[in-house]
Order: C-alpha cells, then structure tokens, then sequence
C-alpha cells in the first residue's frame, strides 16, 4: 500500500562520502529498498547505486504501481458500464461509457509515480543510505566502480570505486522482445515499458505472451474499448496456475470480447514505428493493428555486471545462483530479488531484503533468517482479479499421490452480479493435501485480490480443513465460501 504526503525531493549524492561501506547495494528498486534500509537501521554504512536516474525500479516506475493504476481505470470503466442497471444515469437506455482520456490518465498516473520516487529519495535519505546515481559493476569481491550520471542524465560524470564488506546484486530484470532475425519486423512492437508510455488509447492491439503481463494489460486495453488479440503458444494462458483460474478466466475474458488466438505465433510483422502494422501468424489470417504488444517474459539485468571478474555463477537462464540465505558462491556477494530468478515479485524482493539484513547484522535470534519460498501469495489483476497461494491440484497430486488429495470446489455469481444482466463468475478451489491440511487455495472473482491475504497467513501456519470450517462466515461476502464450501 502506499500514500504520499508531499513532493519535493532529495538529490542523488555527487559522489560517495567514504571509500568503504558496510553494504554495497548495485540497483535501486523494491529488493535494494529492503535490504539497505533494514542494514541502516542496524547502524550499517550502506550505499545504493541505481543507473536509472529515479529510485523505485520497476515496481514503482514500469510495474506494479502504475500497472495498478491501469487497473483501476479498467475497473471504473466496468462499474461505469454497469451503473445504469444499478439506477444510475438513463435506466431505460443503457448509454455508452464516456470515452476514457488516456492521455490524461497516464500523466496524472505518471505524476503519482513522480511523487513515489521522491519518497524514495526521502526514505533513503531520512534512514541515512546514501543514493548514487550511476552504474555499479562489480571490480572485485568486495569492490564495485560506479560510473556516475550526471545532471544532463549522461554517464559522465566520473567514476569512484568503493569497497563494501557485503555487496548486494538487486538489479532486477528487463522485457524480452524476440529479435527482427527471428522475427522480422519484432521491433516494431513494445514492451511492457513501452505500455506506460503510451500516450493515447490505441484502438486495435495485439498482444503476445501468456502470463501474468499479457492477461493483466490485455485486460485493461480490452475493458477500456480497445478491440484486444491475445496470441498464445498453448490452448491456454496462466498455465502454470490451478486450472480453475486458466479455465474460468480465459472462458468469461473471451465472452466480454478479448479475442483469444489459441497456438498461434508472429511470423512477420509489417508497418511503421507507432503507426498500422500487420501482424501475420502460422494460424489464420493477418491482424491488422495500432499497437503490438510483447509480454513473453523477462530477463535478468546482468550485463556489463562485473560478474565475470569475481565468478558469480549464473543458471541456464543467466539469474545469478543463490543459496536460501541468498548467497552466491561468491562470499561476500548476495542477490536478492528478480536477479536470483524466483518468484518476480515486489513482496518477494523486499522481504528477501529485510531478511539478509536481519541475518547479517541483526540480534542473535535472527541468525537464521531467510525468505521462504513456499506458500507465496499472489494476485494477477484480471479482470475479474484472481489470487492463488500454495500448491496448484496438478503440483499436490504431484507432491503428494492422488489418492492423498481432496478438492473442493464452488463456483457462483457474486451478489453484486446477481441482479445484473452481464455477470462475471466467481470459481474457488481449495487443495487439501495429508492431515486434512489446507496446501492450496486458487480463487478468482469480484475482490479476489483483496481476499486472499488473509487467507494465505492461514495456509501459510498450516490450517486444517476444520479451521477453515469453525471460522464464522462474514455475511453477505464472496469471502464466506472460503470457509463455507466444504
Ligand atoms: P527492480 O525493481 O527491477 O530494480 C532493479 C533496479 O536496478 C532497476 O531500477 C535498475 O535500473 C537498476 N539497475 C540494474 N542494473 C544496474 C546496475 N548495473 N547499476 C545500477 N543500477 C542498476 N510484482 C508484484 O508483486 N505485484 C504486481 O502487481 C506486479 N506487477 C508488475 C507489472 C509489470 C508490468 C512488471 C514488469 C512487473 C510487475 N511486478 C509485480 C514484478 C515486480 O515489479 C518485480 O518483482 C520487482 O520490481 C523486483 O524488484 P527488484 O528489486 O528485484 O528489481
Ligand atoms: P511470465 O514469465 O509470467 O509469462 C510469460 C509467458 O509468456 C510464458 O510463461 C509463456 O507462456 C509465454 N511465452 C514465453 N515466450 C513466448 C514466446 N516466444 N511467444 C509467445 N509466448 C511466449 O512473464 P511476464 O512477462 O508476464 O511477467 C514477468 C514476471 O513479473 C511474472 O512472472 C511475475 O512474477 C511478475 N509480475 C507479477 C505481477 C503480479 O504480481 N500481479 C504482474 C506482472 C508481472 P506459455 O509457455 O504458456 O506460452
């Protein structure tokens, strides 16, 4: 969550006030904001280099944040739509909803993210982590040279080199858009970066990829008017979720006019930068579109890194390699974060942060601190929201054999649905694996997001079914059937 209160913002440092810190953080986003805030409150010298000349990375200035906000835009224009039915405006003529000022939007959307990074700036500064704006790479196990920016935003202004007893790798990951050799005319398309920067409401897109990117902007261009393509790869996207959510969401996304191509891929792309272009594909004719979105997943940022001088091991698909205190094999460097390739997410970045601080510098108690990879809630922002925490049906049969898993399922229409013409579906399911244990819940629906936090402290301590069902229902709640349905 956040709020903001005021604007003015805190300049980045010239240059660093010492030769050695404590910790050396290399990025600036959700990961680097957990681990040197939680290393300054223990008293440590921390420094964070960020080389994208603002604070946040990308959950503040291309993810979450402004992502939400589309989000929310999406929303309104649903409720807008459904408004009449609930009395509102001419009941008897159900009039269209008032064109959406894209533009407007994106620059009060891009302002509040202003406001964020400032706030950054503060938080840094009030917790006395020094901000270098510039490029870090490591230049030996304890010693990273930062090429600084300067105020025209070009490195060029000087390079220090500073050691660090721990150096922190948080530097996240990038967009992938497929290459014009493989397929001509790719770069014609943009990114998930390229989406926030878009200044008007295009009116025909395309978009390719089928996790949580492509169905959560597909959804906003979709519920915004936009007539949406979504090219995927299989019969369905989310693949790696519980059915029930895959299922249930491309089911009721299609019927309100997001046009699935099942098993279909770009072969060649026609047209000019930001104008027409014709999308042509290996399954039916070519698509005619303003706008083609890549959202086939990301990579991580390791390039001119340095990590090559210390021999910081990599994995096949190039995030850096960590133990569960996440250590590299390098002893003095840690990478936390998108970097280390589990679990993408803000959450997850900051509370890997927080804990390797903990662990470092905290009280003997903490000695043992460490993110936990298991049972990590999460929400796609689809339309409607869906959240899953713990083991999919197909990953508890896995786990634990089929006949060691029970399921239950409920699938109804909210009461705010009820009563209108066009409904969307609500689809829960819980996996209960041994003991009667409770190792799954996948739910979609009107507040799914808002939903299952609480649910997944549950799961997470190791609820039993008959928990779930001596907890008192809250009535007249979509919620109840969580603990009303078995
Ligand atoms: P980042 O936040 O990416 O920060 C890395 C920083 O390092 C960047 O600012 C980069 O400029 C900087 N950097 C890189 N290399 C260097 C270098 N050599 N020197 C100096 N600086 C460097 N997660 C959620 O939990 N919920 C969501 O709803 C959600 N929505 C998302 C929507 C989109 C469109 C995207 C793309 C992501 C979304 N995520 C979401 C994922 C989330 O944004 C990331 O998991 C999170 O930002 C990772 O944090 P991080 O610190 O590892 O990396
Ligand atoms: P994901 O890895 O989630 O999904 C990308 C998907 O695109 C793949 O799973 C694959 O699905 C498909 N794909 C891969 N390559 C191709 C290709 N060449 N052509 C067509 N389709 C392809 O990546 P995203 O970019 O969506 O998101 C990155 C991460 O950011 C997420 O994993 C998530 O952790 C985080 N994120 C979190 C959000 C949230 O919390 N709400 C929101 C947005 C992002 P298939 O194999 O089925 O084809």
């Amino acid at each position: 969550a956040f709020s903001t209160s005021s604007s003015a913002s805190m300049p980045p440092l010239a240059k660093p006030s010492t030769n050695h810190y404590d910790m050396v953080v290399i990025g600036g986003g959700s990961g680097a904001m957990g681990v040197s805030r939680r290393a300054a409150a223990y008293g440590k010298k921390v420094c964070v280099i960020e080389e994208d000349g603002r604070l946040g990375g990308t959950c503040v200035n291309v993810g979450c944040v402004p992502k939400k906000l589309m989000w929310h835009a999406a929303d309104m224009a649903e409720h807008l739509s459904e408004a009449p039915e609930y009395g509102f405006g001419d009941v008897n003529n159900k009039p269209a909803v008032p064109g959406f000022a894209w533009n407007y939007f994106a620059e009060k959307r891009d302002a509040y993210v202003r406001r964020l990074n400032g706030i950054y700036d503060r938080n840094l500064d009030k917790d006395g982590v020094e901000y270098l704006s510039g490029h870090g790479k490591l230049t030996g196990a304890n010693e990273v040279e930062i090429t600084m920016r300067g105020e025209d935003g070009k490195f060029t202004a000087g390079t220090h080199k500073v050691t660090g007893d721990r150096i922190v790798i948080a530097t996240g990951g990038r967009p992938i858009i497929p290459s014009d050799d493989k397929i001509p005319g790719a770069s014609l398309g943009v990114d998930s970066d390229g989406f926030f920067a878009l200044r008007e409401q295009p009116k025909r897109v395309v978009v390719v990829g089928a996790g949580y990117i492509a169905v959560e902007l597909a959804g906003v261009f979709n519920t915004l008017g936009s007539e949406t393509h979504l090219l995927i790869r299989h019969d369905t996207f989310l693949r790696p979720f519980d059915p029930i959510i895959s299922e249930t969401l491309q089911d009721h996304m299609s019927k309100t006019g997001l046009r699935v191509h099942q098993k279909t891929n770009i072969t060649r792309v026609e047209g000019e930068r930001g104008g027409p272009l014709t999308i042509h594909t290996d399954n039916g004719s070519p698509i005619e579109a303003d706008c083609l979105l890549w959202a086939i997943g990301r990579r991580p940022n390791t390039d001119n890194l340095g990590l090559e001088h210390v021999g910081v091991k990599l994995d096949q698909g190039g995030n850096i390699v960590v133990d569960k205190y996440q250590k590299t094999n390098v002893d003095s460097v840690f990478a936390i974060g998108d970097i280390q390739g589990k679990a993408l997410l803000t959450p997850v970045a900051i509370a890997a942060g927080r804990k390797l601080s903990n662990r470092l510098y905290g009280h003997a108690s903490l000695k043992d601190d460490h993110m936990d990879y298991t049972n990590i809630p999460t929400v796609i922002f689809s339309h409607p929201t869906s959240g899953t925490v713990g083991l999919s049906e197909p990953e508890a049969v896995d786990k634990f054999g089929k006949d060691k898993v029970k399921v239950h399922t409920s699938k109804f229409v909210s009461m705010y649905y009820g009563m209108l013409e066009h409904k969307a579906p609500s689809a829960f399911k819980m996996v209960v694996g041994p003991g009667d244990k409770v190792v799954g819940l996948h739910i979609v629906g009107l507040g799914a997001d808002e939903m299952l936090q609480g649910f997944a402290v549950a799961v997470k301590m190791g609820a039993t079914v008959k928990d779930f069902q001596e907890t008192c229902a809250i009535h007249p709640t979509s919620a109840e059937e969580v603990v009303t349905m078995v």
